[in-house]
């Protein structure tokens, strides 16, 4: 059957306004609601890999995020400890593969502001702030989406279908009683950012490097500054089990966690520093009825690697790929249960996976299973038909492939 109410997305984060995009480019009507009175200025995700690059390209917006961002195509490892680099990865390998063979830096902020300033003044175009998804209740052709404007009152409105893409604690999921599996490490992670330009201090820091150690490993990658400010380095490191946000956050304790990586006399100047808990969780479907779920809603996994925006974004251009021709009434209600399977594989068997091991690789600390982590490592960098393999996992080339390989 085809519909004509609109489909409502919980949300308006990147993975949102990414469906937005797409759905508005097929004419398929929507409507954003956030909670928020305007778009967060959100420091975590940052990294594009190259799938990602190109299913935005075919929306329009690579091009933007190229020239704004910083292009990336070698990213390198080295050892803490020992001080030596341990490996080095060079994307353009790929280049008879991939038509972006490089990650781009661009913070997930500037994408959702970069999509309201192309599309937010067609009326069409309909995201709406300040308005909270409280709850729903779906019924055979239709759902009735409860929302609460921020003077406390609410208001019912009616769509053809429910996305819920409002992050990690999503009311979508938590309604609709869909399970979140999986765990929370002990530690939380602190991200601080500095303007200090430290490859002017080492020059063997690429734009986005990873650091083994066995007590404080570290990722670190430089983002492009405000127009008016020099570029970020953004430092994401493992606080100590207990340790508070307060304490983490004193000028000093940054500082030192800072100059223990790159020793230096005068203090850093710090960007901005934010504290995350970190978990390792899949939705156990990302369909119930009427009801779907993208982006963190559906998974969430620690950022060593740059995965979860990137795998959130695979599946809103997965989704609106069903959603468009459903709601014109050309697919059944099946293809949302098509879109679970091939999504909640790339999130288990790639995302999850290669995120947990990316995990213990930096964090070894058996120093004999270190070595050999290490060694293989640099082996794997050397041979260039296991760098290209091990590329196309870590850039989440083979997740995407096996995803589309399901039926
Ligand atoms: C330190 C760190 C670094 C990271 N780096 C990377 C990286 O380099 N690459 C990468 O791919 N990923 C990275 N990630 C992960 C990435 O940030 C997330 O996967 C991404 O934010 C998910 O986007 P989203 O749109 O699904 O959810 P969110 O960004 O959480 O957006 C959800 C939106 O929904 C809104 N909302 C919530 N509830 C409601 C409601 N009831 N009604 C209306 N609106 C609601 C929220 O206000 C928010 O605006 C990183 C994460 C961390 C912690």
């Amino acid at each position: 059957m085809a519909y004509s109410d609109p489909i409502i997305i919980s949300g308006a984060g990147p993975v949102a306004m990414v469906l937005a995009v797409a759905l508005y480019r097929q004419g398929v009507p929507f409507i954003s609601f956030e909670q928020l009175p305007e778009p967060f200025v959100d420091q975590r995700a940052a990294s594009h890999h190259p799938p990602t690059v190109e299913m935005l390209d075919k929306i329009g917006l690579a091009e933007h995020m190229i020239n704004e961002g910083l292009k990336s195509p070698i990213y390198r490892f080295h050892d803490r400890v020992t001080h030596d680099v341990i490996a080095e990865f060079d994307l353009g390998l790929l280049s008879d593969e991939v038509p972006f063979p490089y990650v781009v830096q661009y913070e997930q902020y500037k994408l959702v502001r970069k999509i309201l300033e192309l599309f937010g003044h067609n009326s069409d175009f309909n995201v709406q702030f300040s308005r909270a998804v409280k709850g729903f209740k779906q019924y055979g052709d239709h759902v009735i989406v409860e929302i609460e404007n921020a003077d406390g009152s609410s208001e019912m409105v009616r769509g053809s279908f429910l996305v819920g893409c409002d992050g990690g604690r999503s009311t979508v999921r938590k309604t609709a009683d869909i399970s979140f599996e999986g765990f929370t490490y002990p530690e939380k992670f602190i991200k601080i950012g500095t303007y200090f330009d430290l490859t002017a201090h080492d020059n063997r820091i690429a734009i986005r490097n990873y650091f083994s150690h066995p007590e404080e490993w570290c990722n670190l990658f430089r983002v492009k500054g405000e127009p008016d400010k020099p570029d970020i380095w953004r430092f994401v490191v493992p606080m100590r089990v207990g340790e508070s946000e307060e304490e983490a956050k004193t000028p000093h304790a940054m500082q030192r966690r800072l100059k223990r990586f790159f020793p230096r006399d005068e203090d850093y100047e710090i960007a901005y520093a934010n504290v995350y808990t970190v978990s390792q969780c899949v939705a156990s479907s990302f369909n119930k009825g009427r009801i779907v779920l993208a982006g963190d809603s559906a998974h969430v996994n620690n950022p060593i690697g740059g995965m979860g925006l990137n795998g959130g974004i695979h599946d809103a251009i997965n989704l609106a790929s069903k959603l468009v021709p459903l709601w014109r009434g050309e697919l059944g209600m099946e293809c949302l249960d098509l879109y679970t399977r091939q999504r909640h594989k790339a999130s288990t068997d790639f995302t999850q996976a290669q995120t947990i091991a990316n995990k213990k690789q930096l964090e070894e600390k058996d120093p004999a299973k270190r070595k050999r982590r290490l060694d293989e490592m640099r082996a794997m960098s050397e041979d260039p038909i296991k760098a290209k393999a091990y590329m196309r996992r870590a850039q989440l080339i083979d997740s995407v492939k096996a995803a589309d390989a399901i039926t």
